[in-house]
């Protein structure tokens, strides 16, 4: 009876992990002062701003999902990476999901961008603007080589370097996910210049893209910041170790949500009223 239970326990378990999350629909900002509650993957915003859709230097892909909305501190941060990116004349800045209108938990793809301060930057800067079309179902350019140890050469180029460069050394970053394969790339181009690269981390996926957290705002009470990154370059054995062959039996373990910060439950349950 026992075995039975739990199996279903973990239907209903995972049938609720891939179902559509109550934040989905809250379509505008909750009024008030710009506040990021909670952790980056357990949290929620009041007072988020929608960033301009319609702006020089950067476009925004898939608007139609509405993920555009972040703390006034991450407009303000994608509108100064793309004005140095513009005065550079390295592209067009490719702006991907940041986070819903209140924030909290999407019912896919991400378990963070929950408190408005993480935004998705695509590692590609077209020269021309894409059209509304394109802009819809982007196509992602696979940057790092099958065996995932490298980039693929032909589709590295120096301006990633210096749009990765650019993020990191904004004071309002704390951190930059890509995948291992790109931060070895970048350690490899560095040259003397290295302190930024404490900021790059190493992460699954993010083979087209890397996302770019911001540190909690001032003001921001509720929010939770995460340690710094450890001292260093990060370019030596933290590194080596993401291209280790996996540990027999080091299945990645599935956790089911914590519990919501108390001022984000608050906010759900108004709006559901
Ligand atoms: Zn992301």
């Amino acid at each position: 009876m026992k075995k039975v239970l739990t199996a279903a326990c973990i239907l209903l378990l995972s049938a609720g992990a891939l179902a559509a999350t109550p934040w989905q629909s809250i379509r505008q900002p909750i009024p008030g002062d710009a506040q990021s509650i909670g952790a980056f993957a357990n949290g929620c915003i009041i007072g988020a701003e929608p960033l301009p859709l319609n702006a020089q230097g950067y476009q925004v892909m898939r608007q139609d999902q509405r993920r555009y909305f972040g703390h006034p501190d991450l407009i303000l941060f994608i509108q100064r990476l793309s004005t140095q990116v513009h005065t550079l004349q390295l592209g067009e800045v490719m702006v991907g999901d940041m986070g819903m209108a209140a924030g909290g938990r999407f019912s896919s793809g991400h378990a963070s961008h929950q408190s408005g301060l993480d935004v998705d930057i695509w590692l590609q800067l077209p020269k021309t603007r894409w059209s509304e079309q394109m802009l819809l179902k982007p196509q992602p350019l696979d940057l790092v080589a099958a065996d995932g140890k490298n980039v693929v050469a032909r589709h590295w180029q120096p301006a990633i370097d210096s749009l990765i460069k650019l993020a990191a050394k904004d004071s309002d970053v704390t951190r930059i996910f890509v995948n291992p394969a790109i931060k070895k790339q970048l350690c490899a181009d560095a040259g003397q210049d290295r302190d930024w690269l404490r900021k790059v981390r190493p992460w699954f996926g993010h083979r087209a893209h890397m996302h770019v957290r911001l540190r909690c705002p001032a003001g921001s009470t509720a929010c939770q910041d995460q340690p710094l990154p450890p001292p260093g370059d990060g370019c030596g054995a933290e590194l080596q170790s993401w291209f280790a062959p996996p540990k027999p039996g080091a299945a990645p373990v599935k956790r089911e949500p914590p519990p919501l910060p108390p001022m984000c439950q608050a906010l759900l349950d108004k709006h559901l009223l």
